[in-house]
């Protein structure tokens, strides 16, 4: 526990069950390599998981664009659309990332 420290988020973003609990939240998946965005659906995503699922320092494969080969990270709106990643964590995806295009490039 607390081994993860993505910066001050309120408690309603620690997993999906409390952001769909939450009438006011929303929550965006976006991808930086087709530069696409989409809202999630909270109320059918929490259906799908566990109590304890949890978006934060969560990356998944881009499914926004065909044959786009990025990433898309999720951020929660509470003003603006705020990072639902810390530091620590995008930084070791840069580090794999970096190592995927050496092994390509080879
Ligand atoms: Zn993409």
């Amino acid at each position: 526990m607390g081994a993860k420290s993505p910066g001050i988020l309120p408690s309603w973003v620690k997993t999906v069950h409390a952001m769909a609990a939450e009438p006011a939240c929303h929550v965006r998946a976006i991808c930086w390599t087709c530069k696409e965005h989409r809202d999630i659906d909270l109320q059918a995503l929490a259906a799908k998981v566990d109590p304890d699922y949890s978006l934060i320092d969560r990356r998944s494969p881009c499914k926004l664009t065909d044959g786009c080969k990025g990433w898309v990270k999720f951020m929660y709106l509470m003003g603006v659309y705020r990072h639902l990643w810390s530091y620590e964590r995008a930084a070791i995806w840069d580090a794999r990332d970096r190592t995927a295009e050496e092994k390509h490039a080879r």
